[in-house]
C-alpha cells in the first residue's frame, strides 16, 4: 500500500513537493490543520519563507502538534523547511521546532548568489541541486549524517528518522531524496 504523506501547505513550493512525492510511489496529501497532520505517516516542509511560515505556523496552532509529530514520525525539510527543523537558526535568528541538531544560517550564499544549478555527488551518483537563497548548514550534531556536501559545506543531512536538504530535488524529475525520505516511513 502506498504511504500517505503529508506537505505543509501553509506557504512556499508545497504542490511540486507534492508532485515529486507521487513521483516517487506515495499519497500525497496537503496539510493545514493538526486534525490534516493527524492522518499522515510522515510530513514534508517545503521551501518558502521560513519567517512567513513560522508566522502561519502559529496562526494554524500547528506549532506543538508539528513538534510531538517530529518526537515520533519522519519529517523532510527542504530549505526554508531544513530552517524550521534546526535546532540553532541565525542571520537573524529566529524561533525553530529545534528536531534536528544542526546550525543554520540563512540566506548563508549571500544576495548575489540568490540561486544557482549545480551538480553535487552523492554515494548513488551525481545529482543535480537547485538553490534559491538557501542557507548553509553551518554545525551539524554528532548523530547527524552528512550525505551530500557543496563547496564543503553539508546539503543533505540525516539525524535518525529526519532528513534537510539545503537544496530544492522537488524541482527536478529525479526522485531520490524523496524517495530516501519515504525510506525513513516505517
Ligand atoms: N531564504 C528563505 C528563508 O530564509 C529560504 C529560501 C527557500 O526556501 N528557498 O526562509
Amino acid at each position: 500500500m502506498a504511504k500517505r504523506v503529508g506537505v505543509l501547505a501553509l506557504q512556499g513550493d508545497f504542490e511540486a513537493h507534492q508532485k515529486a512525492l507521487q513521483r516517487a510511489g506515495a499519497e500525497a496529501v496537503q496539510v493545514r490543520t493538526p486534525d490534516e497532520l493527524n492522518q499522515v505517516q510522515g510530513l514534508v516542509i517545503p521551501g518558502g519563507e521560513s519567517t512567513t511560515m513560522l508566522r502561519l505556523l502559529h496562526a494554524a496552532n500547528l506549532m506543538q502538534p508539528l513538534k510531538e509529530f517530529g518526537e515520533t514520525k519522519p519529517i523532510y525539510g527542504s530549505c526554508a523547511g531544513a530552517i524550521l527543523l534546526a535546532t540553532d537558526v541565525i542571520n537573524p535568528s529566529q524561533e525553530s521546532l529545534k528536531l534536528m541538531d544542526i546550525g543554520v544560517q540563512r540566506n548563508g550564499y549571500g544576495r548575489q548568489l540568490d540561486s544557482r544549478v549545480v551538480q553535487i555527488p552523492t554515494d548513488s551518483g551525481d545529482m543535480e541541486a537547485v538553490f534559491i537563497r538557501a542557507p548553509i548548514i553551518l554545525r551539524v550534531g554528532k548523530d547527524a549524517k552528512v550525505l551530500a556536501s557543496y563547496n564543503g559545506d553539508p546539503v543533505l543531512v540525516e539525524e535518525g528518522r529526519h532528513l534537510v536538504s539545503t537544496f530544492h530535488p522537488e524541482l527536478t524529475n529525479d526522485t531520490r531524496v524523496h524517495q530516501m525520505f519515504l525510506d525513513k516511513i516505517a
